[in-house]
C-alpha cells in the first residue's frame, strides 16, 4: 500500500515562560493509502498535536511529515495553506456549525469554494441525512449536526479525513451512529481517516490503533478483521436506533 504519511522522528516542545512541554517525543508512523486509523491515549498525551501537524494546522519542532511524497515540514506557507484547503478535512469535537444557515448551507460554503465538490446533497445523503438537508443546527441532536460536521469536511472530497473526538460530546448510542458514518466515509469515499477517541466502539472498526503516552507511540495494533459497519443508506434516512453489535462492543 502506498503510505499517504511518513512520520519521522516527530517532536513537539513548547515552552511556557521556564519550563518545556513535551508533547511529542520522537514519533515514527506511517499511515497507508485508505486506512482507518485509530489513535487512542489519555488526555495530553499528545494525539491533537500530532493530528494537527499530519492536517498542517501546526508545525513540528524536529521531524518529518511527508505527504504523498512532499516535505510538508519544508514547505513554506502557501504550499501548506493548498494543502490544507484541498487535501484535508477537519471534524472537531464541536460541529462549528453556522447557526443561521441550513445543513445544506452548511455544507455549501465548502462546494461553493472548491474545484470538484461532492454535492451537498450527496455528502448529506451519505450521512443518512437527506431529509435534515433544510433544517437549522439547532433543530439538529448532537450526533445530526456532527454528521452535517462531516458532510461539510467530506463535501471537497478530501484525501485524509482527520478528526479529533468527534464523538467526545455524544453518548456512547449517538456516538457509534458517527463513527458508522465516518467508517462509511472510509469505505464509500476511500478516503483515509484518522480518528482521535475514547471510545472503545471506534477502536474495534480501525483497521489500525496506535496508542500514545506521553508524547510517544506506546502501541500499534492491526486489526485483522474489522467490525462489521452498515452498508450506506440511499434512502437517505437515519438509522435509528443504532446497530446492537456496535452497542456489545463499549464498556
Ligand atoms: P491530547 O490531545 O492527547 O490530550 P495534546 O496534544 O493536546 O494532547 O497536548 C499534549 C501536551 O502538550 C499537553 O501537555 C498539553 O498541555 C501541551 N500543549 C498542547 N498544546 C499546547 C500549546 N499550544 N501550548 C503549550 N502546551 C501545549
Ligand atoms: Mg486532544
Amino acid at each position: 500500500m502506498v503510505a499517504v504519511f511518513e512520520v519521522r522522528g516527530l517532536t513537539k516542545t513548547y515552552t511556557m515562560g521556564e519550563v518545556d512541554v513535551h508533547a511529542l517525543r520522537g514519533i515514527d508512523l506511517d499511515i497507508e493509502d485508505g486506512r482507518f486509523v485509530v489513535i487512542l491515549g489519555h488526555s495530553g498525551s499528545g494525539k491533537s498535536t500530532l493530528l494537527n501537524i499530519l492536517g498542517g494546522l501546526d508545525v513540528p519542532t524536529a521531524g518529518r511529515v511527508v505527504y504523498r511524497g512532499q516535505d510538508l515540514t519544508a514547505a513554506n506557507d502557501r504550499a501548506l495553506t493548498a494543502f490544507r484547503r484541498h487535501k484535508v478535512g477537519f471534524v472537531f469535537q464541536f460541529y462549528n456549525l453556522i447557526p443561521s444557515l441550513t445543513a445544506r448551507e452548511n455544507v455549501d460554503l465548502v462546494t461553493e469554494i472548491t474545484d470538484n465538490p461532492l454535492p451537498s446533497s450527496e455528502a448529506l445523503a451519505l450521512m443518512g441525512l437527506s431529509d435534515r438537508a433544510d433544517h437549522f443546527p439547532a433543530q439538529m441532536s448532537g450526533g445530526e449536526q456532527q454528521r452535517v460536521a462531516i458532510a461539510r469536511a467530506i463535501a471537497k472530497r478530501p484525501d485524509v479525513l482527520l478528526c479529533d473526538e468527534p464523538t467526545g460530546a455524544l453518548d456512547i448510542t449517538t456516538g457509534v451512529v458517527v463513527l458508522d458514518a465516518l467508517a462509511r466515509v472510509n469505505l464509500e469515499l476511500r478516503t483515509t481517516v484518522a480518528v482521535i477517541t475514547h471510545n472503545a466502539a471506534i477502536a474495534a472498526m480501525a483497521d489500525r490503533v496506535v496508542t500514545l503516552a506521553d508524547g510517544r507511540m506506546v502501541n500499534d495494533q492491526s486489526n485483522a478483521v474489522r467490525a462489521a459497519f452498515s452498508p450506506v443508506s440511499t434512502s437517505g434516512s437515519p438509522r435509528t436506533p443504532p446497530p446492537k453489535r456496535f452497542l456489545t462492543t463499549v464498556h
